[in-house]
């Protein structure tokens, strides 16, 4: 038994089941043995491996898309370049290797990574030695105010969510409990409230509604909305609502049980971008998307950098690029599952990547 699963025990007999929301916060964000707190999770010796880490191209684009976005703020003289969730600092490094070409963008940008994993930190500082004065904060709320551009690649489906099962007399709160000894899925008995069945999508019986905290996202679009910016939200997830239990937990790059060994797999849900786009425009905020990850790359030139790349590379190099272009753009692979999501201060207009 992990350590975790332990406390997750003496928890639940000392009050009762906890929601999947909480199961999967101290899963991933306890403070001694959550997923992240203890480890560095990317790479073929890890669990998983993300876009930035399959090829520079990925950060490459997306530092040129955020000179972009600067320049259609109208070019200030301070940016927070924010990134949320920044793995390795792969995508950061790539990112600000583009910007060092565009000098006066690059000494405009104030770099800001959030980040609880302590061992990723670590390793964000190595990879970003060379890169000038970086701030670290654990909170969105932390970034200091000013106009701010916002990236999240894979970190938005580590968030928490809520899971409901739906009966005949409403929607019920899932929980994680024991049953014969080990850790279960279970429903509480009493339907939610009349307002939240009221407001729920109907479903048949069974379906299972997931919700995430709506806290980030409300936060970066009134923030927008006052002080000018923008978000890149890339995640795997699906574009409309659509219920299912999409809790995944990964764990040496196979799927695991998500109740077995809590602590040591990653444990994420799909992102349902529609849930995003209707919070966002709540706050005021435009959004832009979501489109597939193959068709934004390719938007950017993916193809093109490409080729530039092998130009200068040699055969085995490129057949690499040739291969990460496919692993990051075929619909079997990264291109369709995931997608690309941007949420902006309106007074942007549309935003590169998004204009068609
Ligand atoms: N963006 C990176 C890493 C994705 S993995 C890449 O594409 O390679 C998820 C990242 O989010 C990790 O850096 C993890 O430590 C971080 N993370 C997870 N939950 C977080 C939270 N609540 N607050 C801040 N960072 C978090």
């Amino acid at each position: 038994m992990t350590p975790l699963e332990r406390e997750i025990r003496e928890i639940i007999e000392a009050e009762g089941p906890m929601t999947v929301s909480d199961y999967m916060q101290l899963c991933l964000a306890h403070p001694r043995h959550g997923y992240y707190v203890t480890r560095d999770p990317l790479g073929a010796r890890g669990d998983f491996v993300t876009a930035p880490e399959v090829s520079q191209m990925f950060g490459e684009l997306i530092g040129a898309w955020v000179a972009a976005v600067w320049q259609q703020m109208g070019s200030p003289a301070e940016v927070h370049l924010v990134e949320l969730g920044p793995g390795r600092g792969t995508l950061m490094a790539d990112a600000l290797r583009v910007a060092r070409a565009l000098p006066e963008f690059r000494a405009a940008l104030a770099v800001h990574l959030v980040e609880i994993s302590p061992a990723l930190r670590a390793r964000q500082g190595q990879t970003l030695a060379a890169d000038g004065p970086i701030q670290w904060h654990d909170t969105i709320e932390a970034i200091p105010d000013g106009p701010a551009i916002v990236i999240a690649n894979e970190f938005v489906d580590t968030l928490r969510v809520h899971q409901f099962v739906k009966d005949s007399d409403g929607w019920h709160l899932r929980v994680v409990g024991i049953v014969n000894d080990k850790l279960g899925f279970l429903v509480v008995p009493g339907p939610m409230p009349k307002e939240f069945n009221d407001e729920s999508p109907a479903a048949p019986n069974g379906a299972i509604l997931e919700l995430r905290d709506e806290g980030p996202i409300e936060l970066l679009s009134q923030r927008f909305l006052q002080q000018g910016g923008a978000a890149l939200i890339i995640d795997y997830g699906h574009a409309t609502l659509g219920f299912g239990d999409t809790l995944q937990a990964v764990r040496g790059h196979r799927y695991a049980d998500p109740l077995i060994d809590p602590g040591e797999a990653d444990l994420t849900t799909q992102v349902n971008f529609g849930e995003l786009v209707v919070w966002a425009q709540r706050n005021g905020a435009a959004t832009h998307g979501p489109i597939t990850q193959s068709e934004f790359l390719r938007r950017l030139g993916i193809v093109e950098r490409a080729a530039r790349l092998k130009t200068k590379a040699t055969p085995e190099q490129s057949a690499d690029i040739d291969a990460a272009l496919v692993r990051l753009t075929a619909p079997d692979q990264m291109g369709e599952l995931f997608k690309v999501l941007a949420i902006a201060d309106p007074k942007l207009g549309v935003l590169p990547g998004f204009d068609r």
